[in-house]
């Protein structure tokens, strides 16, 4: 689960982290106020979207030489005049895709005088098991870059989650930052406070883009991404407040109220598929011959009949999906539950796609005859393989 730059930053102000005073906005009418409760002179007027890239972004609604998607603004009436010019208008950035994201939300933050711009995140690093700093003196705008062409101005630093990170660990993390004199005694401040904040709140993500340095010496917060892992979610009901279902696919929302493990894709192939590395295993064979997979779905071991009709009235109401392959392999699950869930959903919403159905596994006899007794349009598939090459020819053949 994401969340918004000033959630971030009112969550890590909380563990003691130092940002700006900023106040978040969400009618046009609210930004004089919001303005004018911050020092000035310099306000910074930032769209909150979950998706980065929001300062080079361009709004679909304003000319192309329109200013992007975070507005410096010298005085209390540009404010007002960049909240009305960004509040409501689709902004387009690197990480949007094409369609771009509305903008429903403003941060309305007091302007820093930058020095330098830094980079910071902390993730889970798989290929040592512990959360890793990602550091790099030449943050900002452009960081994408600077990891393609000079990776090695970037330090990653796994941190042991028995001792937290110690005194040597911030020192690294500073040498790496060239900090010095009192944003060197911030940052030796900063980095537990940070660990702390993405191990206790059970983050996935904390990246800080940029860290900064102020003209006055000092390291401030000036960005902030947070994704949560949505498996330990339980744990934290004060994060769960904060979701923002419009930010969502609505597809994956249905899912989720579904208890469903579904991820929207961008291709035209719908999945049905028990079991999260069969369900992998039928992306990639989809892709092997040659099309792409429209979702990641695994109804799960125990998935009932309207779980199962859940799943297969999400897959159908994509407007992307142009055949659907239902690939179970019966284990726990029963054939015969899918087989029921398939049908009572295309008795309820019809089928306007090809099928190809795979069923393997337990009762799978009694699911098979379920779907011939059902008078369904259904193409039937031997193995996997089969299935696959069998989807691919049907939607490919349309
Ligand atoms: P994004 O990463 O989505 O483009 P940022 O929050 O990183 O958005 O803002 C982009 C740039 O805007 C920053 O790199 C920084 O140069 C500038 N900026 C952002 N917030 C402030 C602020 N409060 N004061 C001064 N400059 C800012
Ligand atoms: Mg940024």
């Amino acid at each position: 689960m994401n969340i918004h730059e000033y959630q971030a930053k009112a969550l890590l102000k909380d563990f003691g982290a130092p940002v700006a005073e900023g106040v978040p906005v969400f009618a046009a009418d609210e930004a004089e106020a919001a303005a004018k409760k911050l020092p000035g002179p310099l306000y910074v007027v930032k769209s909150q979207i979950h998706a980065g890239g929001r300062g080079k972004g361009k709004f679909k609604e304003l000319s192309a030489d329109a200013k992007g998607g975070v507005r410096l603004s010298g005085s209390v009436e540009e404010v007002v005049g960049n909240t009305k010019e960004m509040l409501g208008n689709t902004l387009v950035t690197k990480q949007t895709g094409p369609a771009g994201k509305q903008v429903n939300r403003l941060y309305i933050e007091d302007g820093a005088d930058i020095d330098r711009e830094l980079y910071l995140s902390i993730l889970v690093d798989r290929t040592v098991g512990r959360p890793a700093f990602v550091v790099s003196t030449e943050g900002g705008m452009d960081i994408e870059a600077v990891a393609e062409e000079t990776p090695e101005k970037i330090l990653t630093l796994a941190i042991d989650p028995e001792t937290g990170v110690t005194a040597a660990d911030s020192a690294k993390l500073c040498d790496a930052l060239e900090l010095q004199g009192e944003a060197r005694s911030d940052g030796e401040t900063l980095f537990p406070i940070l660990y702390k904040a993405f191990t206790e709140k059970d983050m996935s993500l904390l990246e800080v883009n940029p860290l900064i340095v102020m003209e006055n010496g000092r390291l401030r917060v000036l960005d902030a991404k947070v994704s949560f892992d949505g498996n330990a979610l339980f744990r934290h009901p004060d994060i769960v407040e904060l979701r923002d279902v419009t930010e969502e696919d609505e597809k994956e929302i249905e899912a989720s109220k579904h208890d469903l493990a579904y991820v929207a894709l961008d291709g035209n192939i719908g999945c049905m598929v028990n079991g999260a590395g069969l369900a992998m295993a039928t992306m990639d064979i989809i892709k092997l011959y040659g099309a792409e997979p429209a979702n990641f779905l695994d109804v799960g071991g125990g998935a009932t009949t309207e779980k199962v009709t859940a799943a297969f009235k999400i897959i159908t109401a994509d407007p992307a999906v142009e055949g659907i392959l239902v690939n179970i392999f019966g284990g726990i699950m029963r054939c015969d539950v899918i087989a029921e869930g398939v049908v009572t959903a295309v008795k309820e919403v019809g089928l306007k796609v090809p099928l190809v159905v795979r069923l393997e596994g337990t009762n799978v006899e009694k699911g098979k005859k379920i779907i011939n007794e059902s008078g369904l349009n259904v193409i039937a598939a031997d193995d996997l393989d089969d299935a696959a090459k069998k989807i691919v020819k049907a939607v490919k053949g349309a």
